[in-house]
């Protein structure tokens, strides 16, 4: 693997458009600020350094990870030994067309979301709110109580492993599930709104933050909700009728806000993060035999 990586390593800084750092902590990249080293991290600016870096990467057997804004993953204490590529720049353009918003897959949705409302255009106020990237929405299928991003996504410009480019414009709206197959990399996605007036837009915009706002801890190093719901039924009610709110391992601590949601205090590791998903997921198993499944996607974890 080492001499591998090396090879790869070599390669990479021979393409142009993007920038290789070696040994990068990912904590700097991840909502929750925790996690170890990428062995190299690759900072793609345009579509041809997209797609020379994924062919370099396919050639050496180095594995990739493509992180978005890093708000859904738990990285594991001892990180990442591939390449973890983040899209910017020309990756991570918002361009109106008629009643289309197309972006680069490295774009804030909240960036979306607000091109949106200064061009008076209806269909993304649901993802008020949402921290991730395009790319990182379309594989978690993201949402809220108003509405995902496969309801508006009319298409998504996809690269393969091996560098091939695809459009897939067919999308299986199911719930915080990816949106294309295991291993494609989103480059770009399009979606089609509708004409409103920007007071209309805005004002449904206000009451998904205010909801928000009022249910989920703020301004903390969290990752949204840790497990998805389960059928017919909320994940925090249950962890909440557990009795989990405050329930702390090391520095992570389930919010008292939310019983979905772990906060890092300041000095946790992924390993208390995991410990407490893990204990969390137990104590519900345990008393009312529901196995909640995690939201969050697990990074270099011996089980992931
Ligand atoms: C405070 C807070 C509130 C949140 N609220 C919500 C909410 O209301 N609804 C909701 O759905 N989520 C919510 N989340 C979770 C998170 O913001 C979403 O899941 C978001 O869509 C993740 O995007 P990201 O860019 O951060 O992805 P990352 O966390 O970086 O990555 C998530 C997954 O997507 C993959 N990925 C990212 N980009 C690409 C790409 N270009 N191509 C291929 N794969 C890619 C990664 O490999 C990883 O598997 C919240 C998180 C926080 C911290």
């Amino acid at each position: 693997m080492a001499a591998r990586a090396r090879e790869a390593g070599a390669v990479l800084r021979r393409v142009t458009g993007a920038s290789v750092e070696e040994n990068v902590p990912l904590a700097g990249l991840t909502s929750w600020r925790t996690g170890g080293e990428a062995r190299y991290l690759i900072t793609v600016n345009t579509p041809g350094s997209l797609i020379d870096s994924v062919r370099a990467l396919h050639d050496t057997g180095v594995p990739l990870l493509v992180l978005g804004n890093g708000s859904n993953v738990l990285v594991a204490d001892s990180g990442f030994s591939g390449a973890v590529m983040r899209l910017k720049n020309q990756m991570a353009t918002v361009e109106v067309d008629g009643h289309a918003i197309a972006v680069g897959a490295g774009a804030l949705l909240g960036a979306a979301v607000s091109k949106a409302l200064r061009s008076s255009l209806s269909g993304l106020e649901f993802a008020v709110g949402i921290p991730g990237t395009v790319g990182g929405a379309v594989m978690t299928n993201a949402g809220t109580f108003a509405g995902s991003i496969a309801a508006s996504l009319v298409s998504v410009e996809a690269v393969d492993r091996s560098g091939g480019i695809l459009t897939v414009e067919e999308f299986e709206d199911v719930y915080r599930t990816a949106l294309l197959a295991d291993g494609l990399i989103v480059a770009a996605a399009r979606f089609d709104l509708h004409p409103e007036d920007s007071a209309s837009v805005r004002s449904r915009m206000d009451e998904v933050r205010s909801r928000r706002e009022g249910s989920q801890p703020q301004g903390t190093a969290t990752a949204g909700s840790v497990f998805k719901n389960p059928p017919g039924e909320a994940a925090g009610r249950l962890l909440d009728q557990c009795g989990l709110k405050g329930a702390s391992v090391g520095g992570a601590a389930v919010s008292d806000v939310h019983a979905n949601f772990i906060i890092n205090n300041g000095t946790a590791t992924s390993a208390d993060i995991k410990a407490l998903i893990d204990l969390m997921a137990r104590e519900v198993d345990d008393a009312f035999g529901v196995r909640l499944e995690p939201e969050v996607r697990l990074i270099g974890f011996k089980e992931s």
